[in-house]
């Protein structure tokens, strides 16, 4: 597959229009019945939760999904959108869908909000209005069997991901690598980021509270999950591909 070469030293690829988007999940999501809480409002923007629950109420699981807190990640609203239009969830989940966390991000095609703050890097101490109102959110939900977040990394070779799973459960990582090969190179380096990785997957050995700057998910891992994953899609191929990248490994996860 051919790299498209743009993003030295940042994002340089596609930029997409976040209000039509928003405004198709949100059709979208109300034509497949999906519930949606309003949890945060800025301007023009609201921020949305959408819910769907679980069609068979034995053995349900609860699994969040989260996208867009990177402003200049366009594959991510882009995935979560595609995942509420194909509506393929299986019967006993139950979804909880936050289809973009940054959106101001996005108009002003960076990583961080309007303040100059990385999302990401403010879930210990809270100074953005925007986390404050997602974690206000987070806490009025019960707890998650699993979580996904959905990002891109523009320096990346290829698909990977990041695995927290402190209790040892039975592992999600290779299944989700394996239905992302079909769709999307995988980054085989064996150092991601500053980490130790292995055929596309980091399974870091941080303990959050050792971190002072947390991302999304060490709040996760902390409060409301024993298992989740941070998908990042290359950003250096096509947006298509990235976005069919998000969608097979969050379907491979929770099918
Ligand atoms: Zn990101």
């Amino acid at each position: 597959m051919q790299r498209l070469g743009k993003n030295h030293s940042g994002y340089h690829g596609e930029r997409i229009d976040l209000r039509a988007v928003l405004r198709e999940v949100e059709i979208t999501a109300q034509a497949h019945g999906l519930a949606s809480e309003t949890f945060h409002e800025s301007g023009e923007f609201k921020w949305l939760a959408y819910r769907r629950p679980p069609l068979v109420t034995r053995h349900s699981s609860r699994i969040y999904i989260s996208a867009g807190i990177h402003g200049d990640e366009p594959a991510a609203p882009l995935a979560a959108l595609k995942l509420l239009q194909e509506n393929n969830w299986p019967e006993h989940a139950e979804i909880f869908l936050l289809p973009c966390l940054n959106p101001i991000g996005f108009t002003l095609n960076r990583r961080e909000n309007a303040d100059g703050i990385d999302l990401n890097r403010d879930y210990r101490n809270p100074k953005a209005a925007e986390t404050r109102a997602h974690i206000a959110w987070l806490e009025r939900q019960p707890k998650f069997d699993l979580y996904l977040c959905l990002h891109e990394d523009w320096e990346s070779h290829g698909f990977y991901l990041y695995e927290q799973n402190p209790d040892g459960k039975i592992s999600l990582a290779e299944k989700i690598i394996a239905a992302v090969q079909k769709v999307c190179p995988i980054d085989l380096s064996e150092n991601i980021e500053g980490r130790a990785a292995k055929g596309g997957i980091v399974r870091p050995n941080i303990l959050p509270q050792e971190r002072p700057d947390w991302p999304e998910a060490f709040y996760l891992i902390t409060h409301k999950s024993r298992q989740g994953y941070t998908l990042e899609a290359p950003s250096d191929f096509p947006l298509a591909v990235r976005v069919n990248a998000l969608v097979a490994a969050v379907q491979a996860a929770i099918g």
